[in-house]
């Protein structure tokens, strides 16, 4: 399948190019744990900021935090994890193979959603520039059929999921046939549940150890240090309170690379609001986070809202960001509307009042919270396979090319002298050391000045800036474009200007507006 190619190619490019390792690699690796290597650890610090700037900068009532991956153990058993943060198991006998049982059947809804692609394509093709694909979806029997197939699947399944209904999650399985990838045989065991977070010990006596957990999410540190945060800050509702940081989950299937991973990072922001104000500000967060995507210019057919038909049992409405990753569209940001679930749960486990006083209605309340949560590590997959193509050029050849948005490009611009002699070197270094201030700069002189170019293209690098034996004349030099391939002839002391023109947060975040 072209997809799974596209996907091996991401996941053997992000190796090759210095993004992304298999963790402990020279020991076979540990399965769904990666390293970011030299690109990669930029790369992620870039989006990583790209979401800071625009969740705690730009917004005068929203602030940061950091709090430990440690916490009591007893905030885990306030927020429900220790009793619900389980997915439903399955294993299939002969293949001794184990799956999420709710992603067996989302796997094949996916097939059918593929079949409805496929139609739209065989339609776009047959009539052209008058295809009309919102009328083919709501009329096209057969693609009408599907998509009813989907949404009954699903709808059961969210239901016998609430319902805690396993028994009838193993019963769709089976009436849909759906049979074991490895084995190809359907002899499945029961559905159970198994709880994701990790455990450990603190403390140095075997007796005196007390048991924790490694936080499988960053939210409830947020929600621990509500009040002492509101009240140093002087905050006022409505505000927010975000975090970026590691969060651990021993999840059942792991695999897609970094789309699911045992060790991972959260970017979360939770918004505290007055009670009865949360399908407004659900909205205002779904929409924001959504411009906050498109400002990247990685193409609005690639994203979509999935609402969910299954709540958890601490929301009142949410919605998954989806993007379509090589293997179709998933969850890349949740949006959450979490009531005042979590902050009444704690107030109730540690006995401390964690209520807001409203000092223009004079009444004290237990603020609702709206939070969005997204993974790095997912973000980064995004943008990574997103930028990944190879382009069929002029002269018929091909060049492959990491058309990764600028702003979060790990190198914005590589410096080469054309020969290493004649003085060329010298002159670029000394453009490396002006310009290195202000960005993250590479220097080559190794090979050809064509292959020094490819490399950076499937680096994802913008700018190349190529140093010759005119520059020693009229200190100009060439500055060639990564996605245009255009050529230029610039002065050097205008290079900085020319970069940051491309490159700047501002210039790239003002298009949320
Ligand atoms: P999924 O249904 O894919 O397991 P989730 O609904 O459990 O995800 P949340 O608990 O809402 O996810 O977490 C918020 C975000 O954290 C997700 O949208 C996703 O981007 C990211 N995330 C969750 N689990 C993982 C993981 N195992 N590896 C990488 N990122 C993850």
């Amino acid at each position: 399948m072209a997809n799974d190619d596209q996907f091996k190619k991401v996941i053997s490019h992000a190796k090759e190019y210095g993004y992304v390792f298999q963790s402990s690699e020279i020991y076979d690796g540990l399965s769904a744990v990666y390293d970011y290597a030299q690109n990669g650890v930029e790369l992620k610090k870039n989006i990583r900021d790209y979401w800071w700037k625009a969740m705690v900068q730009m917004n005068e009532n929203i602030v940061g935090l950091d709090a430990a991956i440690f916490m009591h153990p007893t905030t885990w058993k306030a927020s429900g994890h220790v009793d619900a943060f389980s997915d439903p198991l399955i294993d299939n006998k002969d293949s001794k193979k184990r799956y999420r049982a709710d992603v067996l059947v989302e796997d094949y809804c996916l097939k059918i959603e593929a079949k409805i692609e496929k139609e739209v394509k065989k339609a776009e093709k047959r009539f052209g520039e008058a295809f009309n694909k919102e009328e083919f979806l709501s009329t096209n029997g057969r693609v009408v059929g599907y998509q009813e197939k989907i949404d009954s699947i699903l709808k059961r399944l969210g239901q016998s999921l609430e319902n805690e209904d396993l028994a009838d999650v193993k019963a769709l399985i089976e009436e849909l046939e759906i049979a074991c990838p490895v084995a190809g045989s359907r002899n499945w065991t029961d559905v159970k549940q198994f709880n994701l977070m990790f455990g450990t010990k603190l403390g140095a006596s075997a007796e005196s150890a007390m048991d924790l957990y490694l936080r499988p999410e960053t939210a409830q540190g947020i929600f621990v240090n509500f009040l002492n945060v509101q009240k140093t800050g002087r905050l006022k509702i409505p505000f927010g309170i975000a975090q970026t940081g590691k969060a651990f989950r021993n999840e059942i299937v792991a695999r897609q690379f970094i789309f699911r991973m045992r060790e991972f990072e959260q970017m979360e922001m939770q918004f505290f609001i007055k009670p009865g104000t949360q399908k407004k500000w659900f909205e205002h967060w779904k929409e924001t986070r959504m411009k906050w995507h498109l400002s990247l210019g990685m193409g609005a057919d690639n994203y979509r809202f999935h609402d969910h038909e299954k709540l958890a049992h601490y929301a009142d409405a949410a919605t998954d960001i989806e993007f379509k990753f090589p293997f179709g569209f998933k969850e890349l940001e949740g949006i959450h509307s979490r009531t005042d679930f979590d902050l009444k749960q704690h107030e109730e486990f540690s006995g401390k009042k964690l209520q807001y006083f409203d000092q223009e209605d004079k009444e004290s309340y237990t603020p609702y919270v709206l939070e969005t949560s997204i993974g790095l590590d997912r973000m980064f997959l995004a943008v990574f396979s997103n930028a990944l193509v190879e382009e069929e050029l002029e002269d018929g050849k091909t060049r492959t090319v990491l058309r990764l948005p600028a702003v979060l490009a790990p190198v914005k611009a590589a410096i080469f002298p054309l020969l290493a002699k004649d003085g060329l070197p010298e002159v670029a270094k000394q453009i490396v050391e002006d310009l290195k201030w202000d960005f993250n700069v590479a220097y080559e002189e190794k090979d050809t000045v064509g292959r020094r170019y490819r490399r950076q293209d499937a680096n994802g690098t913008p700018f190349c800036i190529t140093v010759d034996h005119d520059t020693l004349e009229d200190n100009s030099v060439t500055i060639r474009h990564r996605d245009t391939m255009e050529q230029k002839r610039v002065k050097i002391e205008d290079l900085k200007d020319i970069i940051k023109a491309e490159v700047d947060v501002k210039h790239w975040l003002q298009r949320m507006k």
